[in-house]
């Protein structure tokens, strides 16, 4: 039977999707099945941290897709192993568990802080979240969150989390009471539209919660994986968390997630958490290859370098054409758009100009391309958007 690819109506709707169809991919370009061509600057929201169907990436999937693809997480596997070292290798963190999905770790660190404050904080279970963060999608992670109307949206939320304005030590300090477990936020909110918490918040943060005895868990899904220019994005500011997780960028594009945590506040025993697909080596072999990748020599510096091409064009275009400020670190930057023109007005022109960008608020564009994006490339995109503007404004 012949299936009418532009024919959707088999699946629900859970956003708003233009009438394209992708079918190949190839570093920073996608191509759609009419033969069209987009420069993705949105690559995947973010995860695809080298590219479209990179070589490593490709290699490792086949590689390991011959050899063995799921032992069961009741079997330790190869990849599995391996994956866990690496990350331990390059953080102050001790042990990992691996999940399928960003929101899943959370989810993890979320239990992991439940039962630590269970075991170490009298019963102590709350935790200290910001305005506009993004933790995920499950219930727990939305109630996390404080995206503007997700306390409604499939309400009653879980109980246990207390909001505060990011950047805003005091209002931190004045949250704690004594069922307070942990404090969770991004280095850099993503989702709320490329909101940096400040150097001197992040080390206020953490003698903190040194201090009140707390748990410093950094959601690191977005920052982490070299997207800011650093493997993680705490790297920034002298200081080590207690808890991270990380989701995106470390499976390159397929569904690999990572919890990891101190020793001290590795509390888990066996049957306390879990998954039939957590840990399994096809995806641990990838996050392998995407993780050795990004701390190959050179390869952050040129996420630096990269970041601060994109910065400095997007600040031209912003003089150009009175916008606002440029937002962000490495090649996770914003552009504020003022009241000048909308956010999806310019992100539906260019992409019908062939070129995928992402407006996470109305006065906001985003731009997450590959961390190996071309000189060229950005080059190319800030003469596309130009052009947009220019037609727009
Ligand atoms: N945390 C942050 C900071 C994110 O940006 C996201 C996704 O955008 C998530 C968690 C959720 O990750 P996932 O969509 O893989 O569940």
């Amino acid at each position: 039977m012949a299936i009418a690819t532009h024919d959707f109506s088999a699946l629900m709707e859970i956003t708003h999707r233009p009438d394209l169809v992708f079918v190949r991919g190839e570093g920073s370009w996608l191509w759609d099945d009419r033969g069209r061509r987009y420069l993705d600057f949105i690559q995947g929201w973010a995860v695809n941290a080298l590219g479209h169907c990179p070589p490593e990436v490709v290699k490792a999937l086949t590689e390991q897709a011959a050899t063995l693809i799921n032992a069961s997480p009741a079997f330790h596997n190869a990849a599995g192993v391996r994956l866990a070292r690496l990350l331990v290798s390059h953080c102050a963190l001790d042990r990992v568990f691996f999940a399928n999905s960003g929101a899943e770790a959370n989810e993890g660190a979320i239990k992991l802080a439940r039962k630590w404050g269970r075991l170490h904080r009298g019963g102590a279970y709350r935790m200290i979240t910001f305005d506009g963060g993004f933790h995920g999608r499950t219930i727990a992670t939305m109630s996390a969150s404080g995206k503007p109307g997700w306390d409604r949206l499939y309400a009653p939320q879980v109980d246990g989390f207390v909001k505060v304005p990011l950047n805003d030590l005091g209002a931190v300090a004045r949250a704690i009471d004594a069922q307070t477990v942990a404090v969770m936020l991004e280095p850099i909110q993503g989702e709320a539209g490329v909101f940096p918490a400040e150097r001197a918040f992040v080390q206020g943060l953490r003698a903190l919660t040194r201090e009140r005895g707390l748990l410093l868990i950094l959601d690191e899904i977005q920052t982490g994986i070299g997207r800011t220019g650093r493997l993680f994005g705490y790297q920034h500011h002298d200081i080590e968390p207690d808890v991270m997780t990380l989701a995106k960028g470390l499976g390159g594009g397929v569904p690999l997630a990572a919890l990891l945590a101190r020793e001290e506040v590795c509390c888990f025993e066996p049957g306390d958490q879990g998954g039939t697909f957590n840990g399994n080596p096809l995806m641990a072999a990838v996050g392998c290859a995407v993780v050795e990748a990004v701390t190959a020599p050179g390869f952050l510096d040129r996420v630096v370098a990269r970041g601060a091409q994109l910065r400095a064009g997007l600040e031209i275009l912003s003089a150009r054409f009175g916008l606002g400020a440029v937002r962000g670190e490495g090649l996770l930057l914003a552009l504020a758009l003022g009241d000048r023109v909308s956010g999806p007005d310019v992100v539906t022109a260019a992409r019908e100009a062939g070129l995928l960008v992402n407006a996470p608020r109305p006065d906001t564009l985003r731009f997450m391309p590959a961390l190996t994006v071309s000189r060229e490339e950005i080059d190319q995109m800030l003469a596309m958007l130009g052009e947009v503007l220019a037609a727009a404004i």
